[in-house]
């Protein structure tokens, strides 16, 4: 339950600009349009890259309309496409495309590099 409230105290930190520490994810509200679950998808993430103290920034985007356009912006980002052509971006350029089963498996694997290296940086 600590663990929990600690959670969302640093993501409400984050949104605010107040928290420039660990993964900052940006999503979009999800509608019809989505190509995977969005929301479930933040949540699985959030959970699982909390351990990341190094700034990276993520953009999980259901589809096409927002999703390149916030990849642009961050380190990462996927966007949804149909029948699992998601699409994986790396600073802002198309990598490769992931299939909805593997994009957690993925997105985890990517940030975990990508923080890697900025702490190699620092
Ligand atoms: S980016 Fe796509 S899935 Fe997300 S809210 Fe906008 S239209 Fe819907």
């Amino acid at each position: 339950m600590i663990h929990l409230k600690k959670l969302k105290l640093e993501m409400i930190l984050k949104s605010l600009g107040l928290r420039n520490r660990g993964v900052k994810i940006i999503s979009c509200p999800s509608c019809a349009r989505q190509a995977f679950q969005v929301i479930d998808t933040v949540k699985i993430l959030e959970e699982k890259l909390s351990h990341i103290k190094a700034p990276v920034t993520l953009s999980i985007i259901g589809c096409v309309v927002n999703g390149p356009g916030e990849a642009a912006m961050t380190d990462i980002g996927i966007t949804g496409g149909g029948k699992g052509n998601n699409m994986l971006y790396l600073s802002g350029v198309q990598s490769e495309k992931v299939l909805t089963e593997d994009i957690i498996k993925k997105v985890v694997l990517e940030v975990e590099k990508k923080a890697s290296e900025l702490e190699k940086k620092s």
